[in-house]
């Protein structure tokens, strides 16, 4: 598995999947990992019960510009966990309506 660390995603082809570029390394455990699109209150939930877990996470603010400007809450989250844990995450969130990576 290799890993672009400028979008930081995990992909098995040369290039990122997400801007096309071909810099990849091969994947640590460690590295964080874009898995998911969330929503708000899922991301909120999500997040609490990965901490019980003693699961790290970034959740960032996704949205639109037009609401950033008005700064308005933004209405999802991009979901990062370590690599290692990717694979439990992405099962904990696959019946929900996010966004899966
Ligand atoms: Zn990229």
């Amino acid at each position: 598995m290799n890993f672009f660390e400028s979008c930081n995603i995990a992909c098995d082809g040369e290039r990122c999947p997400k801007c096309g570029r071909k810099k990849l390394r091969a994947v640590t455990d460690e590295d964080f990992c874009l898995v998911a699109r969330v929503d708000r209150n899922f991301g909120d939930c999500l997040k609490d019960r990965l901490e019980n877990e003693k699961i790290d996470c970034v959740l960032m603010p996704y949205g639109t510009g037009v609401r950033s400007k008005f700064a308005l809450p933004l209405e999802s989250y991009l979901l990062y966990v370590r690599y290692q844990n990717s694979e439990y995450v992405r099962q904990i969130i696959q019946e929900t309506k996010a966004d899966i990576f």
